[in-house]
């Protein structure tokens, strides 16, 4: 007897080059059963997938969930996991080596959701979304700090956050970059590299884009990350229509790609970095509170909705619109990335990312029953980016259930699209 069997929806588990209808039964948290044919009568609870998606467990690499202590900035991490159908969230760069403790006992801990983070290179840590641009310096950065934090939580912590930018460069030029990339050395933890303008450039700087790419990726190395490929922001991947050749270098060299959609998510960038043959390795959100409001009205920039809805963008909400990270994976498919690679976003691509291929991101038996089961409809449907450029696609994705350790959670977080959670 089983305690749960998810029965007859179609498993895509990239790991493990699965696609195929199949049943799986869980008992005390961990997955026990992958079978084709496995009798409803063997299962306490049955969870009906058939027509649906059954996949590992979503994984968003990047998220701000450190909730109360990073201001507005931070947003409940079990809305931006379980109750959005995801079941592990990673914070990128909220906690610092002064904060990571506080992370651990009142986030990571008491979450229904599976928490991780990247812990920021700062000892500042990502406060109210970086607004503070002085606390973001090279004297800012301890390596020693990082290395005891890293020793002390080496399951929470799966790399280091740092921002290579033309604000920093123009106070700072390399030198947090350098710093960060030491203490990366000395812990054997990768970087996760903003890219994309997020500070003003300090007064009379102005700051040769071209010229601080180029100077940023011979510091980086294997398995580092470089974030927000698609911002529309500059300084990123593409300027003036173009992608800098350096970043088809770096990809070559091994380094990653996450998305990190956010509300920098630009379509044009997006077909022309696609355009250069370059496809991003994971997704990551990169929810928060500046950018997703709860409750906000349903038509506001950003959000998509079906054709026949009605068009009205409310340029008084200072927020973007709520959006989540299957609405992203619905983004991914309209800009032409195939739906097994979009998976492999979320899934086995977010784990590796992480260093932890080998307990997520892939539905195994014995490994912790983590599953996301989401129904795909096709159709014409309207999106829009950040800066609310309209752009069309034909999948979408709806969260129908979350398992996480075994536990079956609706997805009815707030922060999901109204449309999805009137579906749920
Ligand atoms: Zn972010």
């Amino acid at each position: 007897m089983f305690e749960t069997i998810i029965k007859g929806g179609r498993v895509i588990d990239p790991a493990t080059g699965t696609d195929g209808v199949a049943d799986i039964a869980v008992n005390r948290g961990k997955i026990v059963a992958i079978d084709k044919n496995l009798s409803a009568k063997q299962g306490k609870k049955i969870v009906d997938a058939k027509g649906h998606l059954v996949l590992p467990g979503l994984i968003d690499t990047h998220g701000h969930i450190f909730e109360h202590v990073s201001g507005e900035f931070g947003l409940n991490p079990d809305a931006v996991g379980v109750y959005s159908g995801v079941t592990s969230v990673c914070d990128q760069g909220g906690p610092s080596p002064l904060t990571v403790g506080g992370f651990d006992k009142f986030i990571a801990e008491p979450a229904k959701t599976d928490v991780r983070c990247f812990l920021s290179s700062y000892l500042a840590g990502g406060l109210y979304g970086h607004k503070y641009v002085d606390l973001y310096g090279p004297v800012g950065i301890d390596v020693g700090a990082i290395e005891q934090s890293y020793a002390e939580n080496p399951d929470l912590i799966c790399g280091l956050k740092i921002h290579a930018e033309p604000g920093g460069y123009s106070r700072w030029g390399m030198k947090s970059l350098k710093k960060a990339k030491k203490a990366s050395k000395a812990t054997g933890l990768p970087l996760y590299i903003h890219l994309g303008t997020l500070w003003p450039e300090k007064n009379g700087k102005a700051v040769d884009i071209k010229k601080l790419v180029s100077e940023i990726v011979p510091v980086l190395s294997e398995g580092d990350i470089l974030a927000h490929p698609f911002t529309r922001h500059d300084g990123g991947f593409v300027s003036k229509g173009k992608v800098h050749p350096v970043l088809l270098e770096a990809v070559n060299r091994g380094m990653k790609l996450d998305v990190g959609r956010g509300s920098h998510f630009s379509y044009e960038n997006a077909v022309a970095v696609m355009e250069a043959g370059i496809i991003p390795d994971t997704l990551g959100a990169d929810l928060h509170g500046y950018n997703a409001r709860a409750e906000s009205a349903y038509n506001v920039n950003g959000q998509f909705r079906p054709d026949e809805e009605p068009d009205v963008v409310d340029d008084t909400v200072p927020f973007s619109p709520t959006f989540s990270l299957v609405h992203c994976m619905a983004e991914m498919m309209a800009i032409g990335i195939p739906l097994e690679h979009v998976v492999a976003m979320v899934t086995s691509n977010a784990a590796a990312m992480m260093g932890k291929s080998d307990t997520m991101g892939s539905l195994q038996t014995g490994r912790t029953a983590d599953i996301s089961v989401l129904k795909m409809t096709s159709g014409r449907y309207t999106f829009a980016d950040g800066a609310g450029v309209k752009f069309k696609g034909t999948r979408r994705f709806t969260p129908v259930v979350t398992m996480r350790k075994g536990k079956l959670y609706q997805p009815v977080s707030d922060l999901l699209p109204e449309w999805i959670r009137q579906a749920a």
